[in-house]
């Protein structure tokens, strides 16, 4: 695929449709990939820091969210014409995991935030496979890492604010056995009202 670049940072010219595809396919081939939302706020703040832009670049896609990404590229003679949320595509990858079986973990957030937002989506999807949830606030990292590996899941939504999150998943990726990572920031708070 050919990704458009915004002042140095990869977006994927997919919409949510396509980038669902994607998901699929990543999970069938258990390729360990990560998802990345693309704001300008994003983009500003790698300006400045180099070590964020290259994690930023390192990810497996890079979605559009945010309309200024859209202006960007419509600007640009780009192909982006939609805004993939990352609110919207985690809820959309927990009703394609409900319809394809795929096990999910959630880790991040205050505790409780992520049971509550778990009962919701589970409500909306039933079926829903949620293998383990963990709070963002935990002091032992090599037990949730052990956690983790003994759940098993396919995919990891990792709720704890950007960029934290995307460091957390690119140093852990590698001891993990998961096809899919995705930071979801607040998510799990918007979700659990
Ligand atoms: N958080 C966490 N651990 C931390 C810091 C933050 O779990 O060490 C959680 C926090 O409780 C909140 C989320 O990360 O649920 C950050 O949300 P925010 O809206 O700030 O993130 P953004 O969407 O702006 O990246």
């Amino acid at each position: 695929m050919l990704k458009e670049n915004y002042l140095g940072v990869d977006v994927c010219p997919l919409n949510m449709g396509q980038v669902l595809v994607e998901v699929d396919r990543i999970i069938l081939e258990k390729e360990p990939s990560f998802i990345v939302a693309i704001n300008p706020e994003k983009i500003m703040k790698a300006q400045e820091d180099s070590n964020l832009k290259e994690l930023l670049n390192s990810a497996a896609l890079q979605i559009a969210d945010g309309v200024g990404v859209v202006i960007a590229s419509i600007l640009n003679g780009g192909r982006i014409r939609s805004r993939v949320t990352g609110i919207d595509l985690m809820v959309n990858i927990c009703k394609r995991a409900a319809e394809k079986g795929y096990g999910v973990y959630f880790l991040g957030a205050k505790p409780g935030v992520a049971e509550t937002a778990v009962e919701v989506l589970k409500k909306r999807f039933k079926g829903l496979n949620v293998v383990g949830v963990r709070d963002g606030y935990y002091k032992d990292e090599a037990e949730v890492i052990k956690d983790i590996i003994e759940k098993k899941p396919d995919i990891l939504f990792v709720a704890m604010g950007s960029p934290k999150q995307e460091y957390w998943i690119r140093n852990n990726m590698e001891k993990l056995n998961v096809s899919l990572y995705m930071g979801i920031g607040g998510s799990l708070d918007v979700l659990s009202g």
